[in-house]
């Protein structure tokens, strides 16, 4: 079985919505859970990053003051002894480095920036539209069982082509919209949801 993780909103905090708190720019809060179409979100995000003048090092700043979110750490060793854990992550991996270091250095599939040489952030490279999903997908082909935990919109149809999905932690109008995954509130809650999931799927 492969446990396939979210990672902001599930193991650390919301990197842009950091970087908008420590700029004092509220126009970078808006995130997957706002806005579900992520393309044009990110385009969205780089042109206030223009707009502000800010460079990737200026990003870089905020995310090396942040840490995982409390008890993610403990809950993905927790994890990661009885499956094996891919995160799954719509971030970049020149923003993930410093979190991926705090948690032990997981396996991690994500995106990647386009960086001038001046530290301009001119654009992103997505590895493969719906990676999440494909991810799952490619698991499966491989005979493994899935489980998978988001938070967000960016993850239902991860959690959907899983053989078992879970929200953690998602606001309101996530769960009306997608009902059926079941929900967990807190890491207490999640393991209980994955060892409830892996049962139900025989996955070992
Ligand atoms: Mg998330």
């Amino acid at each position: 079985m492969i446990a396939c993780l979210d990672l902001e909103g599930v193991l650390v905090p919301e990197i842009w919505i950091n970087v908008a708190e420590k700029t004092g720019i509220d126009a970078l809060r808006r995130t997957t859970r706002d806005e579900p179409d992520y393309d044009v979100l990110m385009r969205y995000r780089l042109e206030i990053l223009d707009k502000h003048g800010l460079k990737i090092g200026d990003i870089q700043d905020v995310i090396a003051t942040m840490g995982p979110l409390d008890g993610a750490s403990e809950f993905l060793n927790w994890l990661r002894e009885r499956h094996q854990v891919v995160i799954l992550s719509d971030t970049f991996y020149e923003f993930a480095a410093p979190l991926m270091k705090q948690l032990g250095y997981p396996c991690l599939f994500c995106h990647s920036l386009v960086v001038d040489d001046d530290g301009r952030v001119s654009d992103y490279q997505l590895r493969i539209a719906d990676g999440k999903r494909k991810a799952v997908m490619s698991f499966n082909l491989l005979n493994f069982s899935t489980i998978a935990a988001g938070d967000s919109y960016n993850d239902t149809t991860m959690l959907g082509q899983a053989d078992a999905g879970i929200l953690f932690c998602p606001p309101q109008n996530v769960i009306d919209d997608f009902p059926h995954f079941p929900v967990a509130r807190n890491y207490d809650d999640l393991r209980r949801e994955f060892e409830a999931a892996a049962e139900r799927i025989g996955a070992r």
